[in-house]
């Protein structure tokens, strides 16, 4: 069994043929060893711990490896750069899971490419550590993401505000098509290319549209935007802040992809911004599904050639298209928030429930995680009932109140709202920790321990408890940022 790569037949103008430059002293810092497991060619091929980090830093090639620097263009903080490309990354290429699905294979820190600019290429381990997690966190809340299969440190320095030691993270991704890739061809008037980024996303992703004629690029527009919309509703659910939504970052897949300066809301508040880049809370908390519509936006205009040939029929079009986006999003959101609840059935009063309990929330500042979580505790312990209705005032009964309306039994509501709201997740001050501790030890010890925690996140055990608590004012003055 050998690698493939289907990505490089698409011609040479979607990608730069180059080569990962070697590191010193490749050593394996994390191994996904589970990740690994849905992957047969490893299985088969059965390597030691060093073949495996001189295969995951890039100093040596898998079989049938070809591997490439993608192009690509985006919307950086709402402005056009036409040109940004894999500059530190390598994808080696394409490998089968068990279920036949191919997947990508993809070093990042791998060394400079014609697309690095003034960048390195390199990657820090810092940085390697947060993604690797973060992938994961997201894979067991069960909300779409690409996956880090290994983290390999290089024995190499890496020139940042500080010296740092420099990693390889490998990447597993179901694809690396982004709006921004649409962008790069569109932005040159290729609609050919674009056409064959359809046909490759469409065969990748919603085979189910290849019969679909001319109507397909439509049909895809439309699939893209729902997998949109679901993983938007899905990081609302869980307090996830993306924290740099540009277009190259948006995958077409609907995957969770590029964790920089991504963090985790601790009480809520819609205008929750970490990055410290994000100045106008552009990529704020609450204004991700806003976001995600513009960015929708962006990638219908990639498309208009396709959909009709009068560019004003095009337009109308996808125009529609992209008005119904607000009304099936807030038809998920409702659904979504509802489940939270404990309501099986959105009806039309529920708006006011919801936003009601986000409101008290707001203004208390309350952590969003324990706040859902005291909630379906509320329901089987009378003394944190008791806290939740001095916390939240009137809100409380009228709640309970709406939960006798429904058919269901305490325990199945309980069942549902545990489903929804984590018990645990990777809340900044403790994800930093974790990182700062590894970096001082040169082991990955604790980061296990982390990721053990965090991969049961809706049942409290043991383990979670001591990451469940809130540490007091852990998130003033919190930044995270690019450039890692
Ligand atoms: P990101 O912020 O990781 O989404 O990257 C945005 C763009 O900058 C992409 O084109 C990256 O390839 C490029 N980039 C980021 N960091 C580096 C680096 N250290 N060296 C070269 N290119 C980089
Ligand atoms: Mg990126």
């Amino acid at each position: 069994m050998k690698l493939t790569n289907s990505y490089v037949r698409l011609g040479e103008n979607f990608y730069e043929s180059t080569q990962p430059e070697p590191v010193n002293d490749p050593k394996m810092f994390l191994w996904n060893s589970s990740l690994a497991g849905e992957l047969p060619l490893l299985e088969e091929l059965n390597l030691s711990e060093q073949e495996l980090a001189e295969l995951f830093s890039g100093n040596k090639l898998l079989p049938g490896s070809e591997p490439i620097a993608l192009a690509y263009a985006g919307h950086q903080f709402g402005h056009f750069v036409p040109q940004l490309g894999d500059g530190r990354a390598h994808i080696i290429g394409e490998i089968a899971d068990h279920s036949g699905e191919r997947r990508d294979i993809q070093l990042k820190g791998s060394g400079q490419t014609s697309f690095s600019r003034s960048g390195d290429g390199r990657y820090a381990l810092g940085p390697a550590i947060r993604e690797y997690i973060m992938g994961e966190a997201m894979h067991v809340l069960g909300i779409p993401t690409t996956r880090s299969l290994a983290v390999t440190t290089t024995g190499e320095p890496v020139y940042r505000e500080t010296v740092q030691p420099g990693a390889v993270l490998t990447r597993i991704a179901s694809s690396h098509l982004r709006v921004g890739t649409f962008e790069y061809f569109a932005a040159r008037q290729n609609h050919q290319a674009i056409e064959q980024l359809c046909d490759f996303a469409i065969k990748r992703h919603y085979p189910e549209l290849q019969e679909g004629g001319g109507e397909r690029f439509l049909q895809l527009f439309d699939k893209v935007m729902e997998g949109q919309i679901e993983l938007v509703v899905e990081w609302l659910r869980v307090g996830f802040i993306h924290g740099v939504m540009n277009t190259d970052n948006t995958a077409i897949s609907g995957e969770t992809i590029d964790y920089g300066p991504c963090a985790m809301m601790g009480s809520y508040n819609p205008k929750t911004v970490f990055s410290s880049i994000d100045r106008d809370g552009r990529y704020a908390f609450g204004n991700q599904p806003a976001i995600v519509q513009w960015n929708m936006a962006r990638f219908a205009e990639t498309l208009l050639h396709l959909i009709d040939k009068d560019e004003k029929q095009a337009i109308d079009t996808l125009g529609s298209r992209l008005e119904n986006f607000s009304g099936q999003f807030k038809q998920r959101y409702l659904q979504m928030m509802g489940r939270k609840l404990g309501l099986s059935q959105i009806m039309s009063s529920d708006d006011a429930l919801i936003f009601g309990l986000l409101d008290r929330l707001e203004q208390k500042q309350l952590d969003y995680t324990t706040g859902f979580d005291r909630l379906t505790q509320s329901l089987s312990s009378q003394s944190v009932e008791q806290k939740m209705l001095d916390e939240l005032g009137s809100w409380y009964p009228a709640w309970r109140q709406r939960l006798e309306s429904q058919q269901e039994n305490s325990e199945a509501i309980q069942e549902c709202m545990r489903q929804a709201n984590p018990v645990v997740i990777p809340r900044n001050y403790h994800m930093e920790q974790v990182i700062q501790e590894c970096l001082e030890s040169g082991d990955a010890s604790v980061a296990e321990v982390f990721l053990d925690v965090l991969r049961s996140p809706y049942q409290s055990t043991n383990k979670t408890l001591q990451f469940q608590v809130v540490p007091e004012d852990a998130d003033v003055g919190y930044q995270t940022f690019c450039g890692t």
